[in-house]
């Protein structure tokens, strides 16, 4: 009903942002309090056991079953004296976000309708059996008929929401493939430190580990809780299938350079408070282009637990969100006509010595380590642009990529002009060119000036989807809503391969009789001229870069259901298993669940944008048509046939856009239910997704045509749907 809107527009202005008050004078007094982190190990567990555990985390060993009843008792202890009842297993399934499923500590300490006991042994911490059916499995648990298990994941640590204790723990099938997330992604971070650390041997012998880092940005949108409730299409796709852009938008920009507003900004304070106190180092907050549009990051950190920090603050924040009377909107667009949200990942590696391997060195060695794995990342990236591509894509995310705001959905590499020009240097020198070692370093690469230049490191391009920044990649086109981990499992392990076949090169020319720097020095200058494709350094959204992208062979599929093959490619099959992270079986069957996520979530906003159109739309634009029309007729009564039709004349043409508008939508979602019914016929989960993009999907912007332009006309009094400058603008 039409007053719902002006209600819920009432009931927003009303609005004073929530006091909120710290937990502790500073962070470092409540830093952690919900986590059990090395601390609260060291004062829980033995000194045995404790020096078993945290072994075990940083050299990547299996713990020993009696040792995870040890961990078990002691987590326990803490969490019963935090008030704690429940525990959980915490994974990541298939589809976006976390689950779990929560157990009570309790049970009978030997009879059943004994004594009650709070009860938690090393088998309930070590694994459990959520029953799990439903999760998208891609037909893996079907085919055996076999359910899956979580089993706890030690590198991450336990924490505490509410009343219950949360294990972080991979998911798989009995038949040990991967169901989630996290398990790929922890096989991909092994396969980057071993193959790296090879590497970094040929430069320094004591570099045993290497770890790969991720440092996200997490945009989001908020809207006020009243309003998002007058908007169905939100409440149930995540994003407005219609509306008219505002007469004021991000024009201006003046969004990005304002004040915080103080709603937001009482919110943001409680995220940070309550983020602080899971171990989470948030840093920045600040307003975004698009009105109505934040972001915040921590400080960066080891991969696997980075992005659990990243899944955990996106549901802290959605909780709080609705405690101050907002909605979380963690879509990728769910605004037409402003930007959308995407969650940035800074990508880099770096050694247990303390070196940042895409960090510029101080020696000549130390630089040639670090040209050897910016070139590695290129040559990667540049194998397997698709892919990298394959990983970010999504029904939502395809909004954002292409458009003028995000990456292209062309993955290229940004270097900047001071790494540009090295790498010429490489490249033009000559094969023949008897250097010496010094040489080498400080002339002909000049890398060891590279320090003081990139200090300034301020040409910074923004329309970059993989670009470096000073000590790090920094991926873009991530979606905001994403579980980082899809786009880590790829970046690596192509990184991996990379690197054990640069490995495998190296040692087979010094095999041969070269000197080390002359073998890796000459494989570089091969590699530069290789992956010379994926370096660009201009702007990004122009047309003509699409056409030299093409030219150049780079991946340029735009449709999502298709951007999946990438991952069965002999390529992308050959790449993954060699380094261990997953084999066929498993990327197949996560391809399907990917398919299908894309199908179902084109279908929901198919039929959601054709009930709004019909029981919304038609019925409140005919309402308004008929008062033209009786208005019409009126004037036709009262005043003479040409005074009348004078006065009529707005009125009749009016009339007509709406008849012409409603007729657009109608005949439209007409066709639309019926390319749909087409769509369902289809059995193969790829064949269909593909129907959905090509026949149902493009619908959905004709429609939307129309019901914006009726938006403008229709009385503003009778209009159903809380309209963009009602939803964004938060004072
Ligand atoms: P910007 O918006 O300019 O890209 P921010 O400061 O908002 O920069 O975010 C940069 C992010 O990159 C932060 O999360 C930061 O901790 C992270 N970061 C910085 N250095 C590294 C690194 N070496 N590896 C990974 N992430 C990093
Ligand atoms: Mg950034």
């Amino acid at each position: 009903m039409p007053i719902n809107r002006f209600k819920a527009v009432e009931e927003a202005s009303k609005r004073v942002p929530l006091e909120v008050t710290a937990p502790g004078k500073q962070p470092s007094e409540y830093y952690g309090k919900n986590v059990f982190d090395r601390k609260k190990m060291s004062k829980y567990l033995s000194k045995e056991t404790m020096k078993i555990v945290t072994d075990a985390i940083d050299e990547g060993k299996t713990l020993p079953r009696e040792i995870a009843e040890h961990v078990a008792a002691g987590m326990k202890l803490w969490a019963v004296e935090m008030g704690v009842t429940h525990y959980t297993h915490w994974f990541q399934p298939l589809t976006d976000g976390t689950a779990e499923k929560h157990d009570s500590f309790i049970d009978y300490v030997d009879v059943p309708g004994g004594d009650v006991i709070e009860k938690f042994t090393g088998k309930l911490l070590a694994q459990q059996e959520p029953d799990a059916s439903s999760f998208p499995s891609g037909g893996i648990r079907n085919t055996f008929e076999a359910r899956g298990y979580t089993a706890w994941d030690p590198s991450s640590p336990a924490f505490i929401v509410g009343d219950t204790l949360c294990i972080p723990t991979v998911f798989i099938s009995y038949t040990g493939e991967a169901l989630d997330y996290k398990t790929p992604l922890l096989k991909s971070l092994s396969a980057v430190d071993k193959a790296s650390v090879e590497v970094c041997k040929l430069f320094d012998p004591k570099v045993k580990k290497v770890f790969s880092y991720l440092g996200w940005e997490q945009e989001f949108f908020l809207v006020d809780q009243a309003l998002y409730h007058a908007r169905p299409d939100l409440k149930l796709t995540g994003r407005t299938l219609m509306g008219h852009e505002s007469a004021k938008n991000q024009q201006l920009e003046d969004h990005y350079f304002g004040a915080v507003p103080q709603r937001v900004a009482a919110f943001m304070r409680e995220v940070e408070y309550e983020a602080h106190q899971y171990g989470i180092p948030l840093k920045t907050r600040h307003n975004e282009v698009a009105p109505n549009q934040f972001e915040i990051a921590p400080i960066y950190g080891e991969t696997n637990l980075a992005n659990d920090q990243n899944l955990l603050v996106m549901s802290i924040m959605d909780k709080i969100a609705t405690k101050h009377k907002f909605k979380l909107l963690l879509h990728e667009k769910p605004f037409g006509g402003i930007n959308g949200s995407g969650k940035h990942n800074n990508w880099s590696l770096g050694t247990d010595t303390g070196i940042g391997l895409f960090t510029p060195g101080k020696t000549p060695n130390e630089n040639l380590l670090f040209i050897s794995f910016v070139v590695n990342a290129m040559m990667a990236v540049y194998k397997h642009n698709g892919l990298l591509k394959a990983s970010i894509m999504t029904a939502n995310n395809a909004h954002r990529l292409g458009a003028n705001e995000a990456p292209p959905a062309i993955i290229s590499v940004f270097l900047g002009s001071q790494i540009s020009s090295v790498l010429d240097k490489i490249e033009m020198s000559s094969e023949d060119d008897d250097i010496t070692v010094e040489e080498l370093h400080k002339m002909k690469l000049g890398v060891a000036h590279i320090p003081e230049v990139l200090m300034d490191n301020t040409d910074r391009n923004r329309t970059s989807p993989f670009a470096f920044t000073g000590n790090r990649f920094e991926f873009r086109a991530v979606g905001s809503s994403a579980n980082c981990a899809a786009a880590l499992i790829v970046i690596n392990s192509i990184m991996a391969k990379q690197l054990i076949d640069f490995k495998k090169e190296i040692d087979r020319k010094m095999k041969s009789g070269m000197k080390k720097d002359q073998a890796i020095y000459d494989t570089l200058r091969l590699y530069i001229k290789e992956c010379k494709p994926i370096r660009f350094d201009g702007n990004g959204y122009s047309d003509e870069w699409k056409q030299e992208a093409e030219a150049r062979g780079l991946n340029c599929e735009t449709s999502v259901p298709l951007i999946y093959d990438q991952y069965t490619t002999k390529q992308s099959i050959e790449m993954f298993e060699s380094v261990g992270v997953m084999n066929e079986r498993e990327l197949e069957a996560r391809n399907e669940v990917k398919w299908e996520t894309y199908t179902k979530k084109i279908q929901i906003e198919a039929r959601v944008l054709g009930d709004i159109s019909i029981n919304h739309i038609i019925p409140v634009a005919t309402r308004y048509q008929t008062a033209l029309l009786d208005n019409v007729y009126k004037l036709g009564c009262v005043f003479d046939v040409e005074k009348a039709k004078q006065l009529n004349e707005h009125d009749i043409v009016l009339i007509e856009d709406i008849a012409l508008h409603i007729s657009g939508i109608k005949t439209n979602v007409d066709a639309m239910v019926e390319a749909r019914k087409v769509a369902n016929r289809i059995e193969n989960v790829r064949e269909k997704a593909i129907a959905y993009h090509d026949t149902v999907y493009p619908f959905f912007d004709t429609i939307r045509y129309h019901i914006d332009k009726l938006e403008l006309i229709v009385d503003n009094q009778i209009w159903p749907l809380a309209k963009y400058r009602e939803l964004l603008f938060i004072s």
